[in-house]
């Protein structure tokens, strides 16, 4: 039988997943699968059948699973904005839900903006951000990211917004500067980009705390956040991080930006939020944002019909409670140690691995063709395509991706295991990977 499914992606034949326990899925055919990626995209941190998670979505099915945000709020909703407050940075007192990533972004960038013109900064409406971000799949959160192939069939030029440098030591820190001098160069261009457009015109930079799917896991030098906080706060530029992949205890801090020691006027959330039980983003910002609007117009023009869907609320609010509960990040940052020793003894002299980079539970490992020129493969290799099957093969579930240095040339593979992953698992995952590059670079040769 024809599948009627329009998949995203057509030239596949895609395997059936039937089942799945904690780090592990299975398919129709029975064959097993390690989750090196969190359901490929940084997604299940909890694994899979957490039974706390399965309770209380059940309790809360029993209760009640939706009602319009602008009719009723819910103890669900009520009790996450407070658990997600509680434990967010200082400065983040107030939070707004959606239906996943994207959402969030495109939410939070229509929010600054409503801000603005709400709080007599109507001439604020550009948005500043880096080359090669990724920050959604809808067309403005397409706009402000970077993501070359993704991209361009999209966007109309009228909707270009200025780019700065991403976080790249790797390739771009001269080899004279230190990782703190090229930090303070690049962030610095962040001023430079504000100066070009007319006073008072940007309204916000946005960036990923850690990059992930894009570039994977490149980490911001020492001192960037905190010069790029200092040029946003001269200039009057909201700050947006984007934490949909990095935070809520990916690197192993609950906040990426906790680790750089800056607090931003909007963080998104996403993808560790429910962990996948249900789909659900969310935007935290500060008493002052909110009160301008609610003391405006008094209607965020960004709400979505599923904007704080009770039940997605139930199964977030259990998540967050285990990780805590369970000492999950602890787990994260031990693992973490593991998995970096485990990647450093089989890839550190890999003659087709550049980088392995990353923090916590996200690591990325740069693929080229030569180590010595950081030259990466032809396209036409197909290296990615040639890995993510590979990997498929071995039994492994992560994220192979190209486009890693400027949307269109480049490979890499981005690693983001459940925070429940035990030893046995990263060695495990390890040695499939391994296994699935011999593969694919064997059949690239
Ligand atoms: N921002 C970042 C950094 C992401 O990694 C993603 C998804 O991968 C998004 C935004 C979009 O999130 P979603 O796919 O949930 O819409």
């Amino acid at each position: 039988m024809t599948s009627k499914v329009f998949h995203r992606k057509s030239n596949v034949l895609l395997p059936k997943v039937v089942e799945a326990r904690g780090a592990w899925c299975v398919d129709a055919s029975g064959k097993w699968y390690l989750d090196g990626g969190s359901s490929g995209a940084g997604l299940t941190c909890l694994g899979h059948g957490h039974p706390a998670v399965m309770e209380a979505v059940q309790d809360q099915l029993r209760k009640i699973s939706f009602m319009h945000g602008a009719l009723f709020t819910s103890d669900p909703l009520e009790e996450l904005a407070q658990e997600l407050i509680d434990h967010a940075p200082a400065g983040l007192d107030r939070a707004f839900f959606t239906s996943g990533g994207s959402e969030a972004i495109e939410a939070a960038l229509m929010m600054t903006r409503q801000y603005a013109v709400e709080s007599g900064q109507d001439g604020r409406r550009t948005i500043i951000s880096r080359r090669n971000s990724f920050h959604g799949a809808t067309v403005m959160t397409l706009a402000v990211g970077d993501a070359g192939n993704r991209k361009r069939p999209f966007v109309p030029p009228s909707l270009e917004t200025p780019k700065i440098a991403p976080t790249y030591a790797y390739r771009d820190k001269r080899d004279d500067e230190s990782l703190e001098a090229y930090g303070a160069r690049i962030a610095d261009e962040l001023e430079q980009a504000i100066l070009r457009e007319a006073p008072g015109a940007v309204l916000a930079f946005i960036a990923e705390t850690v990059v992930g799917s894009s570039s994977g896991a490149l980490t911001p030098p020492p001192g960037y956040l905190v010069r790029i906080r200092d040029i946003c706060n001269r200039h009057g530029v909201l700050l947006i991080l984007d934490e949909v992949y990095c935070g809520l205890g990916r690197t192993g801090h609950l906040h990426a930006c906790q680790a750089d020691g800056v607090v931003p006027d909007i963080l998104v959330v996403a993808k560790g939020l429910a962990a996948g039980y249900a789909p659900i983003g969310a935007v935290l910002v500060g008493e002052a944002l909110h009160d301008a609007i609610a003391g405006g117009s008094g209607s965020f023009k960004g709400g979505f019909t599923h904007s704080g869907h009770i039940l997605s609320c139930a199964a977030a609010l259990a998540v967050q409670r285990t990780v805590r509960r369970e000492g999950l990040l602890q787990n994260v940052v031990k693992q973490a140690q593991r998995l970096e020793a485990r990647l450093a003894e089989r890839f550190a002299q890999h003659p087709n691995i550049g980088e392995i980079r990353g923090r916590g539970l996200m690591r990325g490992l740069e693929i080229v063709a030569d180590r010595i020129s950081k030259k990466p493969f032809d396209a036409t290799e197909k290296i990615s395509s040639r890995l993510s099957q590979a990997c498929m093969e071995q039994g492994l579930l992560c994220n192979v991706a190209s486009g890693t240095i400027d949307g269109t040339r480049g490979e890499h593979v981005l690693l983001a295991p459940p925070f429940i992953v035990s030893d046995e698992e990263i060695d495990e995952l390890t040695a499939r990977l391994a296994a699935a590059l011999d593969n694919a670079l064997g059949r690239a040769r």
